[in-house]
C-alpha cells in the first residue's frame, strides 16, 4: 500500500462512510452511555425496555407516515431472518421479484428454494439498472427493492399496473431506504427494513411496517396449519410486538441507538428533512464525479442514482482498491466496492447520519489521492 499521508485540512470530520453497520452518531452514542445503570442489563419484559421499543414503533410510524391501520412489528435476525420469516408467511403461493443485485437475488433465492412455495416470478436487469415489476395473474406478492445497496440503484416502490390494493401484497426491502428515501407507504403492504444503515444503529433486528391486507395475509397463513418455525413465524412477532416486546430477547443497545436516530431525524423536520440531507449528499458526490477525470457514476440514469448510496467507478489507470486502503490508513473507512460486483469503484454511503460537508471532503481526499498515485 503506497506511504501516502492525507493533509489532515482535507480530511472529513467523521471517516465512516460504510453501507453497513454504518456511521452512529457520537451524540446517540453518548445518551447510550449515560442509561448504563438504568436500561442496559434490564429485563425486555418490563416497562423501562417495552417503552423503549413503543418510542421505536411510534416514531416510524411517524418518521414513514404510515396511514391508519399500518402496524410496526419487529424481530430478531435482521432482514435476511426477515426473507425467511416472509417465505413462511406472507407468500401464499407465488411471488414475482425484481433481482437487480445481491439482495434483491437473495430474497428471490430464498423462495426458490421453499419446498412448499410454486417457483417464483424472477425479472431481472443488469447491475446499475432496475427492472419493472408488471402484473402476473397467479402472483400474491411482489417483491421489491428501494434501494439496492450492492449497485447503488434506487427504485420508487410502486404497485405493478393495473394491481390494486388488496389483490396482492407488495414486500419492499428497504432496509437502506427506510428513513432516507422518500415513498408512498399507500403503494406498499409490507416495507421492511435493519437498523444498521439509515438508522445509524446496529443489526440483527428486522422491522417492519405492514398493511392491513398484509397483517390478515400474515394472520389467515399461520392459521392455514402451514408449518412455520416459531422464531420465524410473523404472526408470533405480531403479537409480541403488539406489546411492544419481541418473542425471544432482542440486544438492547440497538433499540436504543434506533430510537436516538428516529427522534433525531423526527425532531429535525422528519422524513422530508432526512431525505433532503440524503439529496444534497448525492448533489455532491455525483456533481463531483461528472466533473471530474478520474471518476464516474457507475449508474448512467441519473434518476435511477441512489441518494443513499454512491457507486462511483475510477478510470482503469488508478485502482480502486489502492484509493480505498489509503483512504483506510488515513482513518476513511468502509469506501470498499461491494465485493461480488467486481468493478473498479468505490461505494461511499450517504446515510442521514453523514454530514454533507464530510462528503465534500472525502472527494477533495479522493482527489488528492489519486493525484499522488498518479505522481
Ligand atoms: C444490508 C441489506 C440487507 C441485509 O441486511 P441484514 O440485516 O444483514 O440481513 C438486505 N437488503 C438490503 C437492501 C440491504 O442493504
Amino acid at each position: 500500500m503506497p506511504d501516502i499521508s492525507i493533509p489532515a485540512g482535507l480530511l472529513p470530520a467523521d471517516g465512516r462512510f460504510g453501507c453497513g453497520p454504518s456511521k452512529v452518531r457520537p451524540e446517540a452514542v453518548d445518551a447510550l452511555a449515560a442509561a448504563k445503570t438504568t436500561y442496559l442489563g434490564t429485563s425486555h419484559r418490563q416497562a423501562t425496555v417495552r417503552f423503549m421499543v413503543s418510542a421505536l414503533r411510534n416514531g416510524l410510524a411517524e418518521l414513514l407516515a404510515l396511514p391508519d391501520g399500518y402496524e410496526v412489528i419487529l424481530g430478531n435476525g435482521g432482514t435476511t431472518a426477515f426473507w425467511d420469516a416472509a417465505t413462511f408467511g406472507l407468500v401464499e403461493r407465488r411471488s414475482q421479484h425484481l433481482s437487480f443485485g445481491e439482495f434483491s437475488a437473495k430474497f428471490a433465492a430464498a423462495v426458490a428454494a421453499a419446498p412448499h412455495l410454486d417457483e417464483p416470478e424472477v425479472i431481472d436487469s443488469p447491475p446499475g439498472t432496475h427492472p419493472e415489476s408488471t402484473p402476473t395473474p397467479d402472483v400474491d406478492a411482489y417483491a421489491l427493492t428501494h434501494n439496492e445497496t450492492s449497485t447503488g440503484v434506487a427504485m420508487t416502490p410502486a404497485r405493478p399496473p393495473g394491481v390494486s390494493a388488496g389483490e396482492a401484497l407488495v414486500l419492499v426491502d428497504a432496509t437502506s431506504a427506510a428513513g432516507g428515501l422518500r415513498f408512498d407507504p399507500t403503494e406498499v403492504d409490507v416495507y421492511y427494513f435493519a437498523p444498521q444503515k439509515c438508522l445509524a444503529s446496529d443489526g440483527g433486528l428486522w422491522l417492519a411496517a405492514v398493511s392491513p391486507a398484509a397483517l390478515e395475509r400474515i394472520e389467515r397463513i399461520a392459521r392455514s396449519g402451514r408449518w412455520i418455525p416459531a422464531s420465524l413465524d410473523l404472526s408470533i412477532a405480531l403479537e409480541n410486538s403488539r406489546k411492544d416486546q419481541t418473542y425471544n430477547t432482542p440486544a438492547l443497545a440497538t433499540i436504543f441507538l434506533a430510537v436516538q436516530q428516529v427522534e433525531w431525524i423526527n425532531g429535525n423536520g422528519g422524513l422530508e428533512w432526512a431525505a433532503s440531507r440524503c439529496d444534497t449528499s448525492a448533489e455532491i458526490i455525483y456533481g463531483w464525479a461528472e466533473r471530474s477525470d478520474h471518476a464516474t457514476p457507475f449508474v448512467e440514469r441519473p434518476e435511477d442514482r441512489s441518494h443513499v448510496v454512491a457507486t462511483i467507478d475510477l478510470d482503469d489507470a488508478v485502482d480502486a482498491n489502492v484509493v480505498a486502503g489509503v483512504l483506510r490508513r488515513n482513518g476513511i473507512v468502509d469506501t470498499e466496492s461491494y465485493r461480488k460486483l467486481g468493478r473498479n469503484q468505490l461505494r461511499i454511503a450517504l446515510f442521514p447520519a453523514i454530514e454533507p460537508a464530510d462528503v465534500e471532503a472525502l472527494t477533495h481526499c479522493i482527489d488528492h489521492v489519486v493525484g499522488a498515485l498518479r505522481e
